[in-house]
């Protein structure tokens, strides 16, 4: 199944795998260019934007560091402090979903 992915900002086709840049706004994902992200950043939408693209390597090191935490929390805490394994969810789940989502259906 072939499915085009639109860029976020300047709503072209994003062609190439190393050209898609996948920004982790507050609740959400949006798929941007490269260019188009680092361009995002120096704009205000940057107040809900991470630094880095979810799908960068920083993006992948971060959901697996994320994912021993929440390991980590959910086995050595208790009652309510299990809690605070919620803010590790993120970082791993919008990780998957930017492959699911977006990078399966860009071609290298
Ligand atoms: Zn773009």
């Amino acid at each position: 199944m072939k499915e085009a992915i639109y860029c976020h900002k300047c709503s072209h086709e994003i062609m190439k795998r190393e050209k898609l840049a996948v920004a982790g706004l507050l609740f959400f994902l949006a798929p941007y260019h490269e260019e188009c992200f680092a361009r995002e950043l120096k704009g205000p939408a940057s107040l809900f934007m991470r630094n880095q693209p979810v799908n960068s390597a920083f993006g992948t090191v971060f959901a697996i560091i994320s994912f021993f935490l929440l390991a980590g929390v959910l086995i050595l805490t208790e009652g309510y402090t299990k809690l605070f394994s919620v803010f590790f969810v993120f970082p791993i789940v919008f990780r998957l979903l930017a492959y699911f989502l977006y990078e399966r259906y860009v071609p290298r």
